[in-house]
Order: C-alpha cells, then sequence, then structure tokens
C-alpha cells in the first residue's frame, strides 16, 4: 500500500511517500481502508520533533482519519464494508482515567500518527474500541474534517461550561479548532469575538459568524477600550505570548480554557492579580470519546458543518503541510486517500 510516512523527526526532508506491507489487524484490532485523514498543527510539532513518538520509524503519520472496514480481524461488532470514524487517542480502558470515560488522558494513553502509525496511508490497523459508525451514504470526508478539531473545540467549550449568550475571545480562531469554534459558540447564541494575526482572513471569520475581529498586535488594547470590565470566557487554541496576554483581558472570576502550545513561548502568568482577580484557567486535551459520538450526530444532522479549506491526493501530502506550516490555511485541510469529494 502507498503511505506518507516520516523516516526520522526533525525535517520535512524526512517525508516520504513509501510502498509498505498492508497492515493485519492486531489483537482487539480492524483493518480500516482509509477515505480521508485530515491534517492538524500536532503532525508539524511531530516533524520538528516537538512531540513524543513511538520512536519506530517510518512512522505513518495522520491522526484524524474515516474510513471503511476492510478486514474485521475477530471483531463482533464491525463487518467488511462498515463507515467508522477512527477516535484519534489510543487507550487503554483500564485505567481511572478510562474508567470515568476520560479517554484522552488515559494513563497508558497515546495517539494515532504519533505513537501508532496514522491515517495518511491506503490502509490503518486500528483498535475497535477506537471506532465510532458514520452513515454510509453521507460524504465521510465532512466526518473526517470533525474527528479531531471539533472534538477538541467542543471538550473545550464544556469543560468551561459556557452559557447560552455569553461574550467569547477565540484565540486561533482560522484553524480547524477555531472554526469549529465559532460554530459550536453560535450555536449558544454567544457574542463571538476572534483574534487572528492575518486581517485577511477577518471577513472569513465574519463569515463564518464572528460579531468582531481583532488584530493579535493590537488585541489587548483595543479589547480593553470595547470591554472594560473584561471578557467572562477565552477560548484560546494559540497558547504563547497570546495566552499571557488573554488572561489580562478576564473579568473577575473569569473564565480561560486551553488546548494548545502553537506558540514558541511559555504562557505566563502574573499569579498575583490571577489569584485576586479568581480566574479560572482550564487545561484542554483532546476530546473523549462520547465527545466525537456526539459530534457525528450533530455533522449527520447538519447541526454543524466542519469548514475545509482544501482536498489533496495522499501524492501531495507534503505540499499541504508546508502550506499549514505557512498559515495559509481557512479551517481543515483534507488528504484523500480513497475516498471521494
Ligand atoms: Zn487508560
Amino acid at each position: 500500500m502507498k503511505a506518507f510516512i516520516l523516516h526520522n523527526i526533525g525535517s520535512f526532508d524526512n517525508l516520504k511517500i513509501k510502498t509498505l506491507a498492508i497492515p493485519k489487524p492486531g489483537k482487539n484490532e480492524v483493518t480500516v481502508k482509509v477515505d480521508f485523514c485530515g491534517l492538524n498543527h500536532l503532525d508539524l510539532l511531530i516533524i520538528a520533533g516537538k512531540r513524543p513518538v513511538s520512536g519506530k520509524f517510518p512512522l505513518i503519520l495522520g491522526s484524524e482519519f474515516t474510513g471503511k472496514i476492510a478486514d474485521p480481524g475477530k471483531s463482533q461488532k464491525f463487518a467488511i464494508g462498515d463507515t467508522v470514524a477512527v477516535y484519534p487517542w489510543t487507550f487503554c480502558g483500564k485505567c481511572p482515567q478510562c474508567r470515568s470515560d476520560r479517554e484522552s488522558i488515559c494513563d497508558r494513553g497515546g495517539t494515532y500518527g504519533r505513537t501508532k502509525n496514522g491515517g495518511l496511508a491506503e490502509f490503518a490497523a486500528v483498535d475497535e474500541k477506537n471506532l465510532v459508525r458514520i452513515p454510509q451514504k453521507l460524504d465521510s470526508g465532512k466526518f473526517c474534517a470533525s474527528v479531531l478539531s471539533a472534538i477538541t473545540a467542543k471538550h473545550m467549550l464544556d469543560r468551561i461550561g459556557i452559557k447560552n449568550g455569553s461574550t467569547v475571545l477565540v484565540n486561533g480562531a482560522t484553524g480547524g479548532v477555531g472554526t469549529a469554534a465559532i460554530q459550536l459558540l453560535k450555536r449558544k447564541k454567544c457574542q463571538v469575538i476572534c483574534s487572528t494575526s492575518k486581517p485577511e482572513k477577518e471577513i472569513k471569520l465574519k463569515h463564518l459568524g464572528a460579531d468582531l475581529t481583532v488584530n493579535t498586535k493590537h488585541m489587548v488594547n483595543s479589547l480593553k477600550e470595547k470591554f472594560p470590565e473584561g471578557i467572562e470566557y477565552i477560548v484560546d487554541a494559540i497558547g504563547g505570548k497570546i495566552w499571557s496576554e488573554s488572561v489580562q483581558l478576564l473579568t473577575k472570576n473569569g473564565n480561560m480554557v486551553f488546548c494548545a502550545t502553537t506558540l514558541e513561548e511559555n504562557g505566563q502568568i502574573n499569579i498575583g492579580q490571577a489569584f485576586t482577580r479568581q480566574i479560572n484557567l482550564m487545561g484542554s486535551y483532546g476530546g473523549y470519546l462520547s465527545d466525537l459520538r456526539e459530534i457525528i450526530k450533530f455533522v449527520r444532522t447538519g447541526a454543524f458543518n466542519p469548514i475545509i479549506d482544501s482536498v489533496y491526493p495522499l501524492d501531495n501530502t507534503k505540499e499541504a503541510l508546508l502550506k499549514l506550516l505557512n498559515q495559509k490555511v481557512f479551517g481543515k485541510i483534507l488528504i484523500k486517500v480513497n475516498g471521494s469529494y
């Protein structure tokens, strides 16, 4: 089979298309014929060596994918041809976190495309407990574009319990997580403020539902002027300097949830101001299996429609990753492996 592989960390030069054997399902696994695989900032961090990998190379990248069962192995639940979405985080099913249905923070967890071979290949072997069925008649690309980023966004909003009609600042608004967060917030009738470092993307954010857009360069001053009392909720998909600046914008007893360290700098906080203003900071890692089931329901019923920036064939994955690296993206880039779009 054709696979997009990383044969060592550290450079885009280590990425190649290679022919590998079709994986046979291991214990509790099925083999999925991949339709689509979504690209994520996580892929760039893995290539750069900024996220731990399995250590076994070549590694097939791709954490977000959909496809059809090609070999059900010993599964009693799935048959050849069933269409499925793959939950990106591997989990043991036994540790205290898994027993509480918090699979993304499993004590022995990993990620497809990072600690196990992922979906940027014609076939992938996947644990059957990571599979969620999707309707056969509908385009599996839309589901694929929702698997990782939309459940991350949904999980973040659930973590801080954003109430209907709230005012919310979204940082990193133009990426997969950000565009999903905007749509989910508009469903809650929130007033959505979006920060971006790319003025040319502001119009697209407004089309998507942003009530106000602000350039990250003068975000603090501009928002302090418009919201002197502060902003009650912040959803941050960036980290670093923007994270540190955003903390200053929270109301007393305000809430910030964050899911990424995309920027190089570490986030910093003035602890004195943080406790005296009684602010609530909450980390959020991916989403749970229950979040994926719910997002799939949203996509199936049309309640959520992921923003797809572009679709590339598997052979052009490197080019697509460069587009992501150069921040030329609005929404999600999909790689079409066997699917049609
Ligand atoms: Zn576990």
